[in-house]
């Protein structure tokens, strides 16, 4: 019965599901799954009397910046919640950090996911987690003294990121790694991490050492946790905790991540939901329809969208097209 351990504990498998080969590209119309999906979680959360995520997530979108380039053009940004659980922000940052884990994928040579046996207590969470985190810097820092002679496996270079997957009845926080180390030995490798762990009193610990592929980072920026969907909602709060001002990532050496790119100076010229005392605000939600990013049901696009059904607005989108670049433009 080779290949078969049915007596295994859940802390054999690997963490993360296979990749199902017959399953959409995972960005495929996200944007609208994510819009129609922010409002039903914030209902969930509050009949789950969470209220302070779901005053968050009803926030979420609710109303949008309209700002000037330093060009003279004009844009418009919705403002998300920024809560660590929200999907609609959790995509706006992982976009970001995708984008620099792809400057340094190039030199990247294995990937490794990192495990550790965790007790079915979701109040634990932020204690594994932590311990996690102190175990890699034993792998990874030369700086704790009684360990500065010892094997650093992932020294050429690294970048770690976080991820916790939900099973029935526990949190799986485990690291995802990838490493400019050409080669490095499973044997040596589960040593090294067996006793970095029982340093920080967990046990257990599980890797997997792959070779890295686009798809694979791809999967590693995706997200801190499981989307609140596949989580029950009596779990929330224990994850929300459990993330509270968490590291979600790290990288040092030759993989050290590019720095974030600084938001561009543009000068604020009032919000979206201003419209009534502003007209200039109305003439650009009116000419660009911004008010549809906002999320649907929100006070501020219910009533634009009102208004542009009037037909007034619908019939004269040219000429408004055409004041507004009149009033706003440079030249
Ligand atoms: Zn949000």
């Amino acid at each position: 019965m080779a290949g078969h351990n049915f007596s295994d504990p859940p802390s054999h498998h690997h963490p993360d599901p296979p990749p199902d080969p017959l399953s959409p590209s995972p960005d495929r119309s996200l944007d609208t799954v994510l819009v129609t999906s922010v409002p039903k979680l914030a209902f969930t959360a509050e009949s789950y009397g969470l209220f302070p995520l779901a005053a968050k997530l009803r926030a979420c979108r609710s109303d949008a910046a309209v700002y000037r380039r330093p060009d003279g053009s004009f844009g418009h940004a919705p403002m998300g919640c920024g809560h660590r659980l929200c999907p609609a922000c959790t995509k706006a940052k992982t976009a970001q950090l995708r984008s620099r884990i792809r400057c340094i994928a190039p030199s990247a040579n294995l990937h490794v996911t990192l495990t550790c046996a965790t007790a079915p207590d979701d109040s634990l969470l932020r204690f594994y987690i932590r311990a996690l985190q102190s175990s890699l810097r034993l792998l990874t820092q030369r700086k704790p003294r009684p360990y500065s002679d010892r094997w650093l496996p992932f020294s050429p270079g690294y970048m770690w990121k976080l991820e916790v997957t939900p099973s029935l009845n526990c949190f799986h926080p485990h690291i995802h790694l990838i490493t400019a180390a050409p080669h490095i030995s499973h044997e040596a490798l589960t040593h090294r991490w067996a006793a970095a762990l029982r340093t920080n009193h967990l046990h257990g610990g599980h890797l997997w050492i792959t070779a890295v592929n686009p798809r694979l980072i791809h999967e590693m920026s995706k997200y801190l946790a499981k989307g609140l969907s596949h989580i029950h909602p009596s779990r929330w709060a224990s994850l929300d905790s459990g993330l509270f001002r968490q590291r979600a990532y790290g990288s040092g050496g030759s993989l050290t991540l590019p720095p974030a790119p600084r938001p561009r100076i543009n000068t604020l010229v009032g919000f979206l939901s201003r419209w009534e005392s502003d007209p200039d605000i109305l003439d650009y939600a009116m000419a660009t329809q911004a008010y549809a990013d906002l999320l649907p049901d929100s006070p501020t696009r219910s009533a634009l969208e009102a208004l542009w059904n009037s037909h007034f607005y619908r019939f004269s989108r040219h000429r408004l097209k055409n004041t507004f670049h009149r009033r706003f433009s440079n030249d």
